[in-house]
């Protein structure tokens, strides 16, 4: 063997590189023990075979194209280059491969060298780097994910500092806004008491005078006077205890189921005794029975107020109406009275805290009435509206739900 021969065989023989040489034909001519050891064949079970053997079933066609190709064009280069190349091996598993091509001629016969590397060991390598790649990134997207919850966290201790400090804001607005009430109900009541509670030392020293049979009648006129002096004390007393329970959020509310026309006709009757028959009160239904679910003592408060109301800004001895009916389940209960009606200027003002029109200052009243109402109507989901002409008399309207929701 000449030396160049040699070496050639020798490389062969010891690279640690597959070689196989095919024909023209695709059929193997040689191939080299690390090749042999890769494919796991000896090499005479390969020799004269396809080398397409040596690929999985699923490429061996498209393989005789690209191969008929390349020996129309044998230049040395690789094989599927930037593709994932797979070899089989005789006990049928495929392994990674990258391929290079080359060609000679002998006797102008033309053999094709295919130089075949086990990229398995790379690959797998590369996999790795890949999953730990991926596993990084997953990492580092879930640090990122704790920090944002950290961040929200933060934010919501921030945001439950603030409700904190909003909430401690406003209940010291209450209390501001309460003590102001009451130094000006102080100074209210001072000047409010002192009408009633002189007209019941009238009617007291009076009737300490009269002793006659005789007299029993103007005794009786002076009981009444009291009496009504004492109502009016009361109305005062019980307007500040309600906007004060109101104002803390103190009320008791309960809610019951009742039947609507008695509670008119009961509230109308407590009015007739307090009043002592001052004004003829008349009830005028639109419904049959009526069941309702409410707060039962808000609206009798509501009621009282709106029928003293009435009488304390009418003639003695006219009329007050109260009507009631249902409209897509929401009462309507309006009661309307002759009375002084409300000056055009006032009327915007008739729900604020202490407002008195300037037609009733010679009456007894504190303002708040109205005001506590509203407030009450708020709880049971409804509303007031009131019409009213001077001298003619007014009209207040109260709309709330059958069925409130509670
Ligand atoms: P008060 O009657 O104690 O003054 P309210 O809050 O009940 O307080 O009423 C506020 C004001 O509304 C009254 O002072 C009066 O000017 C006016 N008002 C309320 N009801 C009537 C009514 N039926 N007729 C005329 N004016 C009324």
């Amino acid at each position: 063997m000449e030396d160049s021969t040699l070496m050639i065989e020798t490389l062969f023989q010891h690279a640690s590189l597959g070689i196989i040489i095919a024909n023209r034909a695709g059929q193997i001519t040689r191939i080299n023990p690390y090749a042999e050891k890769l494919f796991g064949y000896e090499a005479a079970e390969l020799i004269n075979q396809d080398i397409e053997t040596l690929l999985p079933m699923e490429l061996r066609k498209k393989h005789v194209g690209l191969r008929v190709g390349y020996n129309n064009d044998p230049i040395p280069r690789e094989m599927g280059k930037s593709l994932d190349l797979l070899a089989l091996k005789k006990d049928g598993s495929t392994f990674s491969v990258e391929i290079s091509l080359s060609s000679y001629h002998i006797a102008k016969e033309l053999f094709i060298v295919s130089f075949i590397n086990d990229v398995t060991q790379r690959k797998k390598g590369r996999e790795e780097l890949e999953n730990k790649v991926q596993e990084r990134t997953r990492e580092l997207s879930q640090a990122l994910e704790e920090l944002n919850h950290t961040n929200d966290n933060l934010e919501a201790e921030i945001r439950q500092r603030k409700d904190a400090e909003e909430k401690m804001r406003q209940t010291l607005e209450r209390e501001k806004e309460l003590n102001e009430l009451k130094s000006r109900f102080v100074s209210m009541a001072s000047h409010e008491f002192r009408t009633p509670l002189a007209g019941i030392l009238t009617s007291a020293s009076l009737i300490g005078r009269y002793h006659l049979p005789e007299q029993e009648e103007k005794k009786l006129k002076q009981v009444k006077n009291i009496k009504k002096s004492v109502h009016n004390l009361t109305t005062i007393l019980n307007d500040f205890l309600s906007l004060d329970k109101l104002n803390q959020g103190k009320i008791q509310a309960r809610l019951s189921r009742f039947e609507l026309k008695d509670l008119i006709q009961e509230v109308l009757e407590d009015m007739r005794g307090i009043s002592e028959q001052s004004h003829s009160l008349v009830y005028q239904p639109q419904h049959q029975e009526l069941a309702l679910y409410q707060y039962t003592e808000m609206l009798r408060n509501i009621l009282m107020n709106l029928l003293s109301n009435g009488m304390k800004y009418s003639e003695n001895g006219t009329e007050i109406k109260v009507f009631s009916k249902v409209e897509q389940a929401n009462v309507k209960i309006a009661v309307q009275d002759q009375g002084l009606g409300i000056p055009e200027e006032d009327k915007k003002h008739m729900f604020e805290r202490f407002f008195r029109a300037k037609n009733v200052t010679a009456i007894q009243g504190t303002g708040l009435g109205l005001n506590i109402v509203k407030r009450y109507l708020d709880f049971m989901q409804g509303s007031i509206t009131f019409t009213s002409q001077l001298n003619q008399g007014s009209t207040f309207t109260i709309t709330f739900p059958q069925d409130v929701q509670s």
